[in-house]
C-alpha cells in the first residue's frame, strides 16, 4: 500500500447513500481510495433512500458499510489525518471497529406508511414525532413535505409522479425541512422549484444548501430604503420610485403588460452590479421559454437565474417555487449583493396553494382561499430586505405580480398583497389598449418608501408631474363634451397630451438616468408645449441626441453621481431652447430648417 501502483487499470467504486455528498468530501474519498489501493479510482453515485445517515462503498471486490454519522466524521477526521501525511494504519482498525459496531438504526417513529395517495397528496401514518415541514422520502425517492399534523397521521404534499406510491408503502423520516442548493454556479442557469437545472446545461455546482422558508431578517438588522432601484422605465422612475430592499407590486388585468415591465427592469440592471431572479409560476413552459430567450438575447442572462414552475408542474411544486427563489436571492443578500426578485405571478401561486389546502382537506374561507392565505404571502414578502451595514448591506427587493379580474382590486388576493407590499404600479386594459404602454395608472399607483431613494437629479427634475397629470385628467373628463375652449384650457390639455405622449415607451428601452432627467426637464419647463402631441416622442429623441452630443460630459455627469446643479438645469435649458427654435414637425420643412 501506499505508492501507487503504476498499472494503468482503474478501479471502480460506487457509493450508495441517501444524499449525495459534496464534490470536496467525493474528492477525498477518491483520494484516500487511490491511495489506499494504489490505483486510479472512479467514483459513481447511486442514490439509495434507505440508506439515512450513512453510506455503503463498494470498491472492487471490497464493500465498506457506514452508518451512523458521527462515524462518517471520525472518518473524514482520519482521512484529514492523513492528507496532513500522518500514517493510515490507525484507520483499519476504525474501519474494523466501525463495520463490527454497526446496527441497523431506524427508530420505529422514523418509519411511516403510506395511508392515502392522490393529486400530488399523500396522507402517512405512524410519523408521530414528524414536524410541519419536514421532507419524507417515499418509494423510489419521491420527496414530499408535511403540510399539515394531525393525532394519527401527517397530510404531506409530493414534489414528484405519485404513480408510484401505493397504500401500505414505506415512507421514512429525513428530520430536515425543505431546501434548495444555492451558489453562483446558478447565475445564467435555468432551475425548477427543488434547484435541479432545467437548461439542458449540466449539473450545477452547489456552494450550501438553505432551507426554503427562513424567518425574515429582523428589524434592527436592517435600515431604511435609500438606494434606487432604477426600472429604466420613465413612467415609474419619475413618479414611482423603487429603492433596493423595497416590495413593489405590479398589478392588472391580463395582457396588460405587467410581465414587460418587470423584464424590462431586469434588462436595465445590466452593468449595475445586480443579481435578478425570476420565478415563473404556474405560467406556460413556452412563455419561460420565450423570455430566458429574450434575456439571452440582450445579455441579461449572465447576471440572472429563473426558477420556473410551469402549468404543468405539480401543485406543490408551483407552491414551493417562490420560497425557493426567495432562498437563492437570501444567499446573494448575505454576501452583500444586490438581488431583484420578480414573482410572476403570485394570483397563480395562490390557486395552487387553494388546490393543496382543498385537498389536504382544510375548510375553506373567502373565494375558497384558506385562511391563512394571507400569511402564505406576507412571510415571502417580508423577506425583502435592505439589511444593516453591520450586516453586509445587502438587499432584495421584490416585485410581486398579481392579476386582476377586469381591474377588481378588491378581491381577497389583490388586497392581501396590496397591504403587504410598500406601493403597486396598477396597469389598465383602457390605457393599454389605447397605446398608452406602459398602462400605468397615474391616480391608482403609488410607492411609499422609493422617493427616499430617488437621486436629486431625479427628484429635482421629476418635480410636480404627478399633480399635472392629475390635472390634465380631471380637465380632460370636464372637458370632453365641449367644443369652444378658451386658450388656457386648450394649452394645458396640449400639454398634458404631451406628458402622456413622453411616457409611453417601448419594451426593451429601458432609459438611462440622463435620459429620463433631461426629458422631464424639458417637459416640466413646457418646452415642448408647441409641438404636436403625436410628435413630442420623436422631437424627444432628436432633442436628447443632440443634448448628448453638446453636453457629453453633463450627461455623464448625471448618470454617475445622481446629482444636478441649477448651472447643469439652465444649460439644459438652453441647448434645448436652441434646438426648439429650429425644430419643425416632420413633414414640413424641418430638414431645411435644421441644415
Ligand atoms: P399575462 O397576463 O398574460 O401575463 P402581462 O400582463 O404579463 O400578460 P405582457 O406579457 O407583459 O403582459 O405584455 C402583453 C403584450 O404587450 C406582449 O405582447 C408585450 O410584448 C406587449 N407589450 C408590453 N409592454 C409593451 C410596451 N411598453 N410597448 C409595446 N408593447 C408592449
Ligand atoms: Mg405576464
Amino acid at each position: 500500500m501506499g505508492n501507487r501502483d503504476t498499472s494503468s487499470e482503474t478501479l471502480h467504486a460506487v457509493l450508495r447513500s441517501a444524499e449525495r455528498p459534496s464534490w470536496p468530501q467525493e474528492e477525498r474519498m477518491i483520494a484516500f481510495l487511490e491511495h489506499k489501493y494504489g490505483q486510479l479510482v472512479t467514483l459513481d453515485w447511486v442514490e439509495d433512500p434507505a440508506l439515512r445517515d450513512g453510506f455503503l462503498l463498494k470498491v472492487g471486490l471490497d464493500t465498506y458499510d457506514w452508518s451512523v454519522e458521527g462515524r462518517l466524521r471520525q472518518f473524514k477526521d482520519a482521512m484529514d489525518r492523513l492528507e496532513h501525511g500522518e500514517q493510515e494504519e490507525d484507520i483499519i482498525p476504525l474501519i474494523r471497529e466501525t463495520v463490527r459496531a454497526w446496527k441497523p438504526r431506524v427508530a420505529a417513529e422514523e418509519m411511516g406508511q403510506v395511508l392515502t395517495v392522490g393529486d400530488g397528496i399523500a396522507t402517512v401514518s405512524g410519523l408521530s414525532g414528524a414536524m410541519y415541514g419536514e421532507i419524507l422520502i417515499f418509494s423510489g425517492g419521491i420527496r414530499g413535505m408535511i403540510q399539515d399534523l394531525r393525532r394519527e397521521e401527517v397530510g404531506c404534499i409530493l414534489f414528484g409522479d405519485d404513480a408510484e406510491i401505493e397504500a401500505g408503502s414505506p415512507v421514512r423520516r429525513t428530520g430536515r425541512t425543505a431546501g434548495v442548493p444555492v451558489g453562483e454556479g446558478f447565475l445564467g442557469r435555468v432551475v425548477d422549484a427543488l434547484g435541479a437545472p432545467i437548461d439542458g446545461g449540466g449539473e450545477i455546482r452547489a456552494e450550501s444548501y438553505r432551507p426554503v422558508e427562513r424567518p425574515a431578517p429582523g428589524i434592527l438588522d436592517r435600515q431604511p430604503v435609500n438606494q434606487p432601484m432604477e426600472t429604466g422605465l420613465l413612467a415609474i422612475d419619475s413618479m414611482f420610485p423603487i429603492g433596493r430592499g423595497q416590495r413593489e407590486l405590479i398589478i392588472g388585468d391580463r395582457q396588460t403588460g405587467k410581465t414587460a415591465i418587470a423584464l424590462d427592469t431586469m434588462l436595465n440592471q445590466k452593468g449595475k452590479d445586480v443579481i435578478c431572479i425570476y420565478v415563473a409560476i404556474g405560467q406556460k413552459a413556452s412563455s419561460v421559454a420565450q423570455l430566458v430567450e429574450t434575456l439571452r438575447r440582450r445579455g441579461a442572462m449572465d447576471y440572472t437565474i429563473v426558477v420556473s414552475a410551469s402549468a404543468s408542474d405539480a401543485a406543490p411544486l408551483q407552491y414551493i417555487a417562490p420560497y425557493a427563489g426567495c432562498a437563492l436571492a437570501e444567499y446573494f443578500m448575505e454576501q452583500g449583493r444586490d438581488v431583484l426578485i420578480v414573482y410572476d405571478d403570485l394570483s397563480k401561486h395562490a390557486v395552487a396553494y387553494r388546490a393543496l389546502s382543498l385537498l389536504l382537506g382544510r375548510s375553506p374561507g373567502r373565494e375558497a382561499y384558506p385562511g391563512d392565505v394571507f400569511y402564505l404571502h406576507s412571510r415571502l414578502l417580508e423577506r425583502a430586505a435592505h439589511l444593516s451595514e453591520e450586516k453586509g448591506g445587502g438587499s432584495i427587493t421584490a416585485l410581486p405580480i398579481v392579476e386582476t379580474q377586469a381591474g377588481d382590486v378588491s378581491a381577497y388576493i389583490p388586497t392581501n398583497i396590496i397591504s403587504i407590499t410598500d406601493g403597486q404600479i396598477f396597469l389598465e386594459s383602457e390605457l393599454f389598449f389605447a397605446g398608452q404602454r406602459p398602462a400605468v395608472n397615474v391616480g391608482l399607483s403609488v410607492s411609499r418608501v422609493g422617493g427616499a431613494a430617488q437621486t436629486k437629479a431625479m427628484k429635482s427634475a421629476a418635480g410636480a408631474i404627478r399633480l399635472d397629470l392629475a390635472q390634465y385628467r380631471e380637465m380632460e373628463v370636464f372637458t370632453q363634451f365641449s367644443s369652444d375652449l378658451d386658450e388656457t384650457t386648450r394649452r394645458q390639455l396640449t400639454y398634458g397630451q404631451g406628458l402622456m405622449q413622453l411616457l409611453r415607451q417601448p419594451q426593451y428601452h429601458p432609459m438611462a438616468q440622463h435620459e429620463q432627467v433631461i426629458t422631464l426637464i424639458c417637459a416640466m419647463a413646457h418646452l415642448l408645449q408647441d409641438v404636436p402631441p403625436a410628435q413630442v416622442p420623436a422631437c424627444n429623441r432628436a432633442l436628447l441626441e443632440r443634448i448628448r452630443v453638446q453636453a457629453a460630459e453633463l450627461c455623464r455627469d448625471i448618470d454617475r453621481s445622481g446629482r444636478l446643479e441649477p448651472a447643469d438645469r439652465e444649460r439644459i435649458l438652453a441647448i434645448a431652447r436652441d434646438f426648439l427654435s429650429e425644430w419643425r414637425p416632420s413633414g414640413s420643412v424641418k430638414q431645411h430648417a435644421q441644415q
